[in-house]
């Protein structure tokens, strides 16, 4: 729902402030349309229901994977594909993986989305669309900014989306925020007081390999971005989620888990190990075998090392794979 547009049309219609509250509660608990809202007059739901669409975003194809994983592609109004996705966990956790922008003007070689066209920033409303969406299937507690685009390229939007989600059932402790080392950024983030997690797409420790493989290592270092990391950890008091894409041959030595480890502070940072989801690259996934021997190496090294559990690859919904094919 279009959050400003909802309390220009409340003040139009002569309504007291109160109701963009009213409207907003109904919406982050679930509610499918303005009829829902018993609570405000029947008039008023009507003049809503005539004058507001109630999303931003329509949907224009949804896919169920066997695991349970829900992914959606929207169209914002200007016809811009955007994809979300709600993984489901055996242990009852519900987590939205969320787009903070159309397609992605990085152009990291293993990702889908980087080798889509660029759109545009979404709107925190457009964001915050994509959450109540899979909020109308049930309740949600946890969110990642893990699905298309470069989230603090758009921090703006990103934060205010963050101060919605709590109503909608996720705390910012249970929100997390992944980039690729966008410095400016990681910055903000550190000075904002919500405790948001942040995540920090690395791939490979040695500089050259990274810059061949994200292209974004030339203009952000990753000695530099580290060094922004651990000023967030110093501030905030929270580990920092380092992902890594396993790429046969590529980056998935035992060697070079060893040069990981040389960079990473075992007080900051955790390792999350993710098999590589195919996206018509030209890339291979490492085997289990050698993820588990690079894993064993980092824990050796005094790493907390995991490796992430794959969902909704069926669909294309994994990481990576974003890509607004449907
Ligand atoms: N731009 C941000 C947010 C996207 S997060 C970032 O890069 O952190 C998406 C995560 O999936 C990133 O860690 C990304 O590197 C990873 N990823 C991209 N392509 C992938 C693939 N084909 N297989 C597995 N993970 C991939």
């Amino acid at each position: 729902m279009d959050l400003e547009l909802l309390e220009t049309t409340l003040a139009e219609l002569g309504e007291p402030a109160y109701r963009a509250r009213q409207v907003w509660r109904w919406a982050a608990q679930g509610a499918d349309g303005f009829d829902a809202m018993t609570d405000l007059p029947l008039s008023l739901r009507e003049a809503l229901h005539g004058s507001l669409p109630f999303s931003t975003l329509t949907v224009r194809h949804e896919a169920r994977a066997a695991d349970g994983t829900v992914k959606a592609l929207f169209l914002t109004r200007d016809g811009r594909p955007v994809e979300a996705v709600l993984m489901r966990y055996r242990d009852g956790r519900r987590s939205l993986c969320l787009s903070s922008q159309s397609g992605c003007p990085l152009t990291c070689t293993f990702c889908a989305t980087g080798s889509m066209r660029f759109g545009r920033n979404l709107t925190a409303s457009e964001i915050i669309d994509q959450a109540l969406h899979f909020r109308r299937l049930g309740p949600v507690d946890h969110a990642v900014f893990m699905g298309m685009g470069e989230p603090l390229m758009n921090l703006d939007a990103v934060l205010r989306a963050c101060s919605r989600l709590p109503s909608i059932g996720i705390a910012p402790r249970r929100t997390a925020v992944s980039t690729v080392g966008w410095i400016p950024g990681i910055g903000r983030l550190a000075r904002e007081p919500a405790p948001l997690r942040l995540a920090l797409s690395l791939h490979a420790a040695d500089e050259s390999l990274r810059s061949q493989i994200m292209p974004v290592n030339d203009r952000y270092p990753l000695a530099e971005v580290l060094a922004a990391c651990r000023e967030h950890f110093e501030r905030k008091r929270r580990m920092v989620f380092v992902e890594y894409v396993m790429l046969a041959g590529v980056n998935d030595s035992v060697g070079q888990a060893r040069q990981l480890a040389r960079v990473l502070d075992p007080r900051m940072f955790k390792v999350n190990l993710i098999p590589y989801n195919p996206t018509g690259s030209a890339y291979e996934g490492s085997s289990p075998k050698a993820i588990e021997a690079f894993r064993a190496e980092l824990e050796r090294l005094g790493i907390t090392a995991t490796v992430r559990l794959t969902r909704g690859r069926d669909i294309a919904a994994a990481c990576g794979q974003l890509a607004a094919r449907g």
